[in-house]
């Protein structure tokens, strides 16, 4: 009997060794496009819960209270890093009271430390954040970039192998099959955003610097006066003017960006404005990171062959 007892408690501490103690492992993402990979990376070993749902823009998300208790139940968080969640994520990972998912915590990741293609727009020197910089460790959107994306994949089921070590092989093979699909698809991405890429872009905010990086896209300016600051009048009269002397360019927003200044922009310049998903699920028809990599590079082109019409 007694012996019976001991195999018991033998046997329940290798199952929380080796894995989630409720079946799956229950990871939290702070971006969908993140949560996108992650369910691809997981499969049927993860159950995946996005805090920032696609249409809202991750610079600004409120951090309720019911966030937080998703927080606090987590095995694995999953985040941007390089500051882009700093209005938010700290204080959930406060409230949710989750040893797993604080600084340091075996169920602590973040994705910046994947890329080692390399980060862009990256200040050198100190940073005055008081000057309303969001982007103060360098451009933070390296999910507009699938070949940095297949880097992340890679880093997530590493950590997910080592907190459910039951299902490792699973998680490699997962991440290795995403890394397959991305290459499969560049080559019809880079002929569809290649044909925007002959002409200059006027963006809304530095969200598609990475984007550009991979397609070849020329930004030649913003229309926020610099990321996250409301762009002035004056600001707005020299993009146009900007614009006017290129003769055909291409307006590029997210659909959450304050669409009466890219608006007057595209109007004034007499140049088409394309509206693109800011992240996974923001725009119908983006559901998966794919979808959402097929909408960006589709909606270009779209917007190249008006130009390519002679309007
Ligand atoms: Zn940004």
């Amino acid at each position: 009997m007694c012996k019976r007892i001991v195999m018991l408690a033998t046997a329940a501490a290798l199952l929380m060794i080796s894995g989630p103690a409720a079946g799956k492992l229950k990871v939290v993402a702070t971006l969908s496009d993140l949560g996108s990979v992650a369910e691809l990376v997981g499969g049927e070993d993860v159950e995946v819960t996005v805090l920032c749902p696609g249409p809202m823009d991750p610079h600004y998300l409120p951090a309720k209270p019911s966030l937080a208790r998703k927080l606090s139940r987590a095995d694995l968080l999953i985040y941007n890093g390089l500051e882009l969640e700093i209005g938010w994520l700290p204080l959930l990972i406060a409230k949710a009271r989750n040893p797993q998912v604080r600084p340091g915590g075996r169920g602590e990741l973040d994705c910046a430390q994947a890329v080692v293609t390399g980060l862009l727009e990256v200040p050198i020197g100190s940073v005055d954040r008081s000057q309303g910089d969001i982007h103060p460790l360098g451009n933070p959107h390296y999910t507009l970039d699938p070949r940095r994306v297949v880097e992340v994949a890679a880093l997530m089921a590493e950590r997910m192998a080592m907190l459910d070590s039951e299902h490792a092989d699973g998680y490699y093979d997962r991440a290795d099959a995403f890394a397959r699909e991305v290459a499969a698809r560049l080559p019809r991405w880079l002929e569809l955003a290649g044909q925007a890429a002959r002409y200059p872009v006027i963006v809304y905010h530095r969200h598609w610097t990475y984007l550009a990086d991979w397609t070849g896209l020329n930004i030649i300016d913003e229309i926020e006066h610099r990321p996250g600051i409301a762009p002035s009048p004056r600001h707005v009269r020299d993009v146009i003017a900007k614009g006017r002397a290129l003769g055909e360019v291409i307006v590029v927003s997210a659909q959450w960006d304050y669409q009466d200044a890219v608006n007057e922009v595209a109007q004034r310049i007499d140049c088409p404005a394309v509206v693109l998903p800011g992240q996974t699920g923001a725009l119908a028809g983006s559901d998966d990171y794919f979808a959402f990599i097929d909408m960006i590079c589709t909606r270009l082109a779209t917007a190249a062959a008006e130009l390519g019409d002679g309007r």
